[in-house]
């Protein structure tokens, strides 16, 4: 199942995307020397996945504790009758008693092991946090400083089996279709797996692929739907124990495409988590445009989900532990749909600026405006900043 031949034979002259400038660390070979230079941030191990690697985080920022009384956030939900008041979600039995004083967001990459543009600008976060500067030496004084004060968290590579079955760590100029071949898979008939039909089948046969797809793990899941299956596989337990332990502000949950941005919101998140989702992709969208950068081109309408009655991975998150969800497709950057790997990670970098900004200012719980929020815990607690 780990045989690129038959993806080298049908399309020849990969070796260009076998490499990437040094501030573009995709693959987890391509970011160790990076993340061993990292002197802040607290490496958490937080599970591993189906073929035994070793997920991680990377942490920033003191983890404020929670005074919740239960992991189970329906439950607490469920805990008053009345008034019906759909803004009062935010049972303190679940969510704490006391607010925190700092947002708290967790950058989610590679759950589908091939969509990188995340981890990347992820990754330069790090460097940023610590230097100032991303890893091409540009400087994001307002990133810095909205970054560090918050509680961040980042998990370069959920999926590790997936980034780790592909020696292509950019698709800047590819062709879509041999990136397709390397996210799906081909079988060892010589068919191609294709978005979205492969979705009929829940979990691949391993043995059945030549070249198993980035997509899945090596147990074959598709780990995107993986959180209402009988058994879950070992990457959707690691997130769930990690969030329910963090149970952040906000998770953002990065893929790629041709780079359609935030959204659309899940279908079975509450009213304001969906509104919440769509504001901050017109924040973001307004401020890519602004730098001139032509993304969010793709319409919501042509993706799968949108109105549908699904609950994917993100919206699995807020179920899980409470946190408001944020997928973002970044772009991949090939051929049809082309982007250098610098505009890509300014646009990365850029997303997540505008997205800590957002929980800095109005904040990632709908009904609530974090600023005034702030105020009363600053008056609660007059002794600390
Ligand atoms: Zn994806």
């Amino acid at each position: 199942m780990n045989d690129i031949s038959v993806i080298e034979r049908e399309f020849k002259e990969l070796d260009a995307w076998r490499t990437a400038p040094e501030f573009w660390p995709a693959l987890p070979a391509q970011a160790e020397g990076l993340i061993q230079r990292l002197r802040q941030a607290k490496r958490q191990l937080i599970g591993h996945s189906a073929g035994g690697r070793e997920i991680f985080a990377l942490e920033y920022g003191e983890k404020e504790p929670i005074d919740a009384g239960t992991d189970n956030l329906h439950s607490a939900l469920s805990a008053s009758l009345t008034p019906p008041d759909p803004t009062a979600i935010y049972p303190g039995s679940f969510y704490g008693m006391r607010r925190r004083r700092k947002p708290a967001v967790v950058f989610q990459g590679a759950i589908h092991g091939s969509e990188l543009t995340g981890t990347v600008a992820s990754l330069n976060l790090c460097w940023i946090i610590e230097t100032g500067k991303d890893l091409r030496g540009k400087e994001w004084p307002r990133l810095r400083e909205l970054a560090r004060n918050s509680r961040i968290a980042i998990i370069p590579w959920l999926n590790m089996d997936g980034a780790m079955r592909s020696p292509w760590g950019q698709f800047s100029g590819m062709p879509s279709a041999a990136a397709s071949c390397i996210n799906l898979g081909v079988t060892r008939e010589g068919a191609k797996l294709a978005y979205p039909a492969h979705k009929e089948l829940f979990p691949i046969a391993p043995s059945g692929m030549a070249f198993m797809g980035t997509y899945f793990n090596d147990a074959g899941v598709n780990l995107q739907y993986d959180f209402c299956s009988l058994a879950r596989e070992p990457e959707t337990c690691a997130w769930m124990d990690y969030y329910l332990d963090e149970r952040p502000d906000g998770v953002v949950v990065w893929h790629c495409n041709a780079g359609s941005l935030i959204g659309p919101p899940g279908y079975y998140l509450p009213q304001g988590y969906q509104l919440q989702e769509a504001r901050i992709g017109g924040v973001v969208r307004a401020r890519l445009q602004r730098e001139g950068y032509v993304a969010g081109r793709m319409s919501w309408a042509n993706l799968p989900g949108l109105g549908k009655p699904v609950i994917d991975q993100t919206t699995a998150v807020y179920h899980v532990c409470g946190a408001a969800p944020i997928m973002c497709e970044l772009p991949a950057g090939c051929r049809e749909y082309f982007f250098t790997l610098d505009d890509m990670l300014d646009i990365g970098l850029i997303v997540i600026e505008e997205i800590l900004a957002y929980a800095h200012s109005d904040g990632l719980r709908p009904y609530e405006l974090w600023e005034k929020v702030r105020k009363q815990t600053t008056k609660q607690e007059p002794s600390q900043k």
